[in-house]
């Protein structure tokens, strides 16, 4: 899960990394108080998630509140497009932030070596907004540095680090802590990417974290629930995002009938016989194992925030998951969200027979293979 700039401030703040003051604003009053506040020279930078934000536009210094409104009120809403991200997002968030004056842009970074196994400390004295260029052209000016994972990571090591990537000497002062901090940052949230580009040392010598982007493991976020919460904002689809926060695992495809199953090779055998029958899935929905009557509810509710869904088709295999607790959740789900689209059901394994009863009341079609279910549900979706 990526953080937004602003939130990987805040945690960055927590580990006493120095970032400049700010806030976040959704629309330009919001951003014009802030920029008061800060005295009105600022930065406002658009909060989205895709590399080359700065050359597409989305970041700009100001010296007066007003003119950093007028901006942040043209920038919500629009669509940027980067190199990195040609399809491009549109920016809800500007970051507005007090402006600092840079001598220098460093880059420093903080991943996981998976081939090394090791966490790695990258940096150099050439960051900012080229360093893509910087590590195709001249690789040897990104210096790495693998933290030994029972000793850790050491001040002489960081400080060799530093002199080998040319970083100016009247910042190594202030590196050396903040490289810790940042590490801690890293490892204490479950992050497997940390980069603070750039990393600046401003003209009256101070070293900040003007940028910063932090990427935490998924597979960790039951650690961290707070990040868990924030997650929506990761998702670019708005059903994606309602997924993330509801904790149920949803794709978007671009068909026209919505998928519920039980596990991902239930769901994508589904999607390959809805395939055969010529239609498409809208999506890919897992209720996950042992799903309880209130989940399914919730994935039949997401499916249908979804309009171009015009059937949907439920395919559940009982082993831990109880086909009755499934067939309550999608009946009192299609009463509830008075669901007029033709809705297919097989469920097999555990408890299926009393499903099957529960089904009976609501007004599903029934079928006893995948095959068949497909084949349904296309059919009530074309005709
Ligand atoms: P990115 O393009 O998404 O990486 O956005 P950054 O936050 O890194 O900003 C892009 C560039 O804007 C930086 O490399 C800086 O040169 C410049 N910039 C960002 N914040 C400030 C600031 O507070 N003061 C000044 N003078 N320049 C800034
Ligand atoms: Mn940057």
């Amino acid at each position: 899960m990526k953080l937004q700039e602003y939130q990987a401030k805040e945690l960055l703040e927590k580990f006493r990394v120095p970032v400049p003051a700010g806030s976040v604003a959704t629309n330009g009053g919001e951003a014009r108080e802030i920029a008061e506040r800060l005295g009105g020279r600022v930065v406002v930078k658009a909060q989205v998630l895709m590399g080359g934000r700065g050359k597409a536009g989305g970041v700009k210094v100001f010296d007066d509140a007003e003119q950093a409104s007028v901006f942040a009120a043209d920038l919500i809403g629009k669509r940027l497009v980067s190199v990195q991200n040609p399809q491009g997002m549109v920016v809800e968030k500007v970051l507005v932030s007090e402006r600092i004056e840079i001598e220098k842009e460093f880059y420093s970074a903080i991943l996981l070596d998976r081939a090394a196994q090791r966490d790695t400390i990258m940096v150099s004295a050439k960051g900012g907004m080229d360093i893509e260029e910087v590590a195709a052209s001249e690789p040897e000016a990104i210096v790495r540095l693998a933290v030994d994972s029972k000793w850790g990571l050491c001040d002489y090591e960081i400080r060799a680090a530093l002199v080998a990537a040319k970083i100016n000497p009247r910042a190594h002062r202030q590196m050396v802590p903040m490289i810790h901090a940042l590490y801690s940052a890293y490892k204490e949230s479950d992050a497997t990417l940390l980069e603070i580009n750039p990393c600046a040392l401003t003209k009256d010598g101070k070293v900040v974290a003007a940028d910063a982007k932090v990427i935490i493991d998924d597979n960790a976020l039951f650690r961290h629930p707070d990040y868990a919460a924030l997650g929506s904002e990761s998702a670019e689809d708005p059903i994606e995002a309602e997924a993330v926060a509801r904790g149920i695992a949803y794709v978007r495809l671009d068909g026209e009938i919505g998928v519920i199953g039980n596990g991902a090779g239930l769901v994508m055998l589904t999607l390959d016989e809805i395939a055969k029958t010529g239609k498409k899935a809208a999506n890919f929905l897992d209720v996950g194992g042992g799903a309880q009557a209130d989940r399914v509810r919730s994935c039949v509710e997401l499916i249908f925030m979804d309009p171009r869904v015009k059937g949907l088709l439920i395919n559940i295999f009982g082993g831990i998951t109880r086909g009755d607790e499934v067939a309550k959740g999608v009946v009192e789900a299609l009463q509830d969200l008075k669901v007029q689209v033709p809705v297919v059901v097989r469920v097999e394994g555990t408890n299926a027979e009393e499903a099957r009863s529960i089904l009976a009341t609501a007004n599903l079609t029934p079928a006893k293979t995948v095959q068949e279910a497909a084949e349904k549900i296309a059919s009530l979706v074309g005709s």
